[in-house]
């Protein structure tokens, strides 16, 4: 049964058959639009991020490569509300996210997930992943409970590592404690910052099969951040090609491959296009970043 058959069949059931993305959502839309930032603008002025547009739709899996240090986390903390734009604004399904006016504000619709994990080393999986809604009154111990077992077991069975401390587990697998931790909090957008960049290729594959299966569970708008261009195109539907800095937006890559994505995919002449069409880009702007100096800053 192919991806279009299983479509079909949430249409009609609205059931999500095994390979079957989830409906997109109708919230999630996030718009960036001709956004800078400037740190220390009245002293150093440091431009890290110039005239940044973006539009992207509820649902959509957006990634953005760059050089290191060409702002793509300073893009993603003013998204996720730990920093101020000095220029432009970002809406969140039309309303004011990120604006001059607006104060930086963090908020549970947006998630932000690190490659270094956040997770309490002294509470369980399952407490861990109970901690957002228990701690602002969504839902009770018992609701919690059951929604947090619920999730784990849809992303990856984790369910059977409900009962152990992070530091029992693999670096890919508290990365994905910390997913779902992010997803309980039913946020309308993911985003995620070099989750894997600590991670060794073999890892890294495994982890990429996993969050595209969360992908498909639970269809959020996700933002996910890389250096890693190979990643960035098998992972996503669009890939934002940022100059070195100050950031902007230098090229933006349709990827049309059909989902489920498999590893296999990456030999195909489809995926190889891209590449080659990305390569040339990326590249140019490192060797420009690298000429400057520029430090790596993770
Ligand atoms: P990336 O995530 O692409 O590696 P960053 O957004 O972290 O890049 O950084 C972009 C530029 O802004 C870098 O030159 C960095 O040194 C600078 N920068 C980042 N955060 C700050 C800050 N809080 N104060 C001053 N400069 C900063
Ligand atoms: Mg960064």
């Amino acid at each position: 049964m192919g991806a279009s058959d299983d479509l079909a069949k949430v249409a009609e059931t609205g059931e999500i058959s095994p390979n079957a993305m989830a409906q997109r959502p109708n919230e999630g839309h996030l718009s960036i639009r001709n956004v800078g930032k400037i740190y220390d603008p009245h002293g150093a002025r440091v431009v890290a991020v110039q005239n940044a547009s973006i539009e992207i739709e509820p649902g959509d899996f957006v990634a953005i490569v760059g050089p290191s240090g060409c702002g793509k986390s300073s893009l993603m903390n003013i998204i996720a509300g730990y920093e101020n734009v000095t220029e432009g604004k970002i809406l969140l399904d039309g309303q004011p996210l990120a604006t001059l006016e607006t104060p930086p504000k963090p908020g549970s619709d947006r998630v932000v997930v690190f490659q270094n994990g956040a997770l309490f080393p002294w509470k369980t999986v399952l407490e861990n992943v109970m901690y957002g809604p228990m701690v602002q009154n969504k839902m009770t111990r018992t609701r919690a409970e059951e929604r947090a077992m619920d999730l784990l077991a849809k992303c990856g069975g984790l369910d059977k590592v409900a009962a152990c401390y992070p530091p029992q587990l693999s670096s890919g697998m508290q990365r994905r404690v910390e997913i779902v931790r992010a997803l309980i909090n039913e946020p309308k957008i993911l985003l995620l910052d070099e989750p894997f960049r600590a991670m060794d290729t073999v890892s890294k594959t495994v982890m990429h099969q996993h969050l595209l299966e969360m992908y498909r569970v639970c269809r959020k708008t996700i933002v996910f951040i890389t250096h890693d261009l190979e990643e960035a195109i098998y992972l996503a539907d669009r890939v934002v090609v940022m100059t070195s800095r100050p950031g902007t937006i230098k090229s933006i890559i349709n990827v049309k491959m059909s989902r489920p994505r498999t590893p296999d995919m990456m030999l195909t002449s489809e995926y190889l296009a891209l590449k080659a069409q990305a390569i040339a880009g990326v590249h140019e702007e490192a060797k420009k970043a690298f000429e400057r100096g520029e430090r790596e800053k993770a």
